[in-house]
């Protein structure tokens, strides 16, 4: 009798995210795939096994609601996209005995005050901390703190609300304006998380984004990648990463035995990780860990490369490596391609609505880049950081060196203009 395929639930936070690598590797895999959102879809009568609507806010209630779906069609694995589906996900993995994280440890990735205490308590290099409600009193803290420090919220992400401070005039005006953001509608309702800041240490020194994936409790770096910009604020937009990283190995590999510490001190067991990590003359820091792979788009920036019994090798996604881990199937490979390979995150041009992007074509046309991809459409009001998140779109490029693929990147940006209007 034929094996039926192994079939994985997908949990999509937002009808925004894109989902195509990860339809590409399911399909290439020739595994079944159940796409959960946390509303119902129109389409869901017509694809019983191919959507679900699970509660994400509540993750307990949507491990039950997995539990329902999967007696009807078994599940062999359950991935999440990003920090709160981690949770969600490790509540289905923890009910239905699929690989996962324990749902403490992913609880604990996603509140950024929760994962300090615990790496502070297990000895992992994070800055001094302090948790602030935003009822306090910001001139009287910022009398007492010491400079320069960050002021951040709990769960937000992509660098949303993170303000650096330097005096404390700037912390009374960085506490206002990260008030601000979480007494936003679509903050202010997420809980209790939203009525507090953090409250930092600002660590000097370069920045890498970490890749990897967790077995067992054990890391695999997958990639490491530069980012060549300084990230000293104000406000922390991401630009430009660049992978291999071109930091020395030693440094490489104390930042990479930071992040396996943070994976030990949090728990994490099974899958995907994401981490920033800061390097300077007193060593790693731990920034930001999160249970998740890096954000939809910026995957593209990473290829694999799989050596398969007769067939030879061949070029896979991150997504496809996620996949195959959820399920238990057999991981050829860990290695990255030979080529440097990096992404530019599109930096906002400023506040107003976007009326035209001149210069695609001539960037695409710029040596070594592979794609320019303009993600915000005519119209769309753009935000700037720290109240946006949203990149306006993406450059990537790939080439035999990470300085040449830097150079590449800043060569297409540079043709870009982007004509906007200021908002009503
Ligand atoms: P998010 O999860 O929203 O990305 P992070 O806590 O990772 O928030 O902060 C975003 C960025 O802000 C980091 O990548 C880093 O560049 C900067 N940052 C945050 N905290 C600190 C800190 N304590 N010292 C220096 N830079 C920081």
């Amino acid at each position: 009798m034929l094996r039926p395929s192994p079939r994985l639930l997908l949990l999509l936070p937002t009808v925004t995210y894109r989902t195509v690598a990860f339809v590409e590797a399911a399909r290439r895999l020739g595994v079944d795939l159940t796409v959960a959102s946390e509303r119902p879809s129109t389409f869901e009568q017509a694809n019983p096994t191919g959507l679900v609507t699970l509660d994400f806010a509540d993750p307990a209630r949507a491990a039950g609601q997995a539990r329902a779906f999967a007696r009807r069609h078994e599940l062999h694995g359950v991935v999440a996209v990003d920090d709160d589906t981690a949770v969600v996900a490790a509540a289905i993995a923890e009910e239905l005995g699929l690989r996962g994280n324990p749902v403490a440890a992913a609880a604990a990735a996603r509140d950024k005050h929760q994962q300090r205490q615990r790496l502070a308590a297990a000895g992992v290099a994070v800055p001094r901390f302090e948790l602030l409600t935003t009822a306090a009193d910001s001139e009287r803290v910022a009398g007492r703190a010491s400079y320069p420090c960050v002021l951040k919220p709990l769960r937000l992400s992509a660098s949303r609300g993170v303000v650096r401070a330097d005096d404390a005039a700037g912390f009374v005006a960085a506490f206002q304006r990260l008030t601000a953001i979480l007494e936003q509608p679509d903050v202010a309702r997420c809980g209790d998380w939203a009525r507090q800041i953090l409250v930092e240490e600002f660590v000097p020194g370069r920045e890498v984004a970490v890749e990897g994936l967790v077995t067992q409790g054990v890391l695999t770096v997958l990639a490491m990648f530069d980012k060549p910009d300084p990230l000293d604020g104000p406000f922390f937009e991401e630009t430009i990463y660049v992978t291999p990283s071109r930091l020395a190995r030693a440094v490489q590999r104390d930042i990479a035995v930071c992040v396996q510490a943070a994976v030990g001190a949090l728990g994490l067991r099974e899958g995907p990780i994401h981490a920033e990590v800061r390097h300077n003359d007193r060593g790693a820091w731990l920034i930001e860990l999160a249970a998740r792979p890096i954000g939809g788009r910026c995957s593209g920036a990473l290829r694999f490369e799989i050596r398969e019994a007769g067939n030879g090798k061949r070029e896979t996604s991150l997504e496809e490596i996620i996949i195959r881990h959820a399920l238990g199937m057999e991981l050829p490979t860990l290695e990255r391609e030979h080529q440097a390979s990096g992404v530019m995150m599109i930096p906002v041009p400023g506040a107003g609505v976007l009326r035209d992007v001149r210069g695609v074509g001539e960037a695409r046309k710029v040596p070594l880049v592979e794609e320019v991809v303009i993600t915000a459409h005519r119209g769309q009001t753009l935000v700037p950081w720290p109240e946006g998140s949203r990149y306006p779109g993406f450059i990537f490029a790939r080439g035999g060196t990470s300085e040449a693929v830097e150079a590449a990147l800043r060569a297409a940006h540079a043709q870009l203009e982007f004509l906007t209007e200021p908002a009503d």
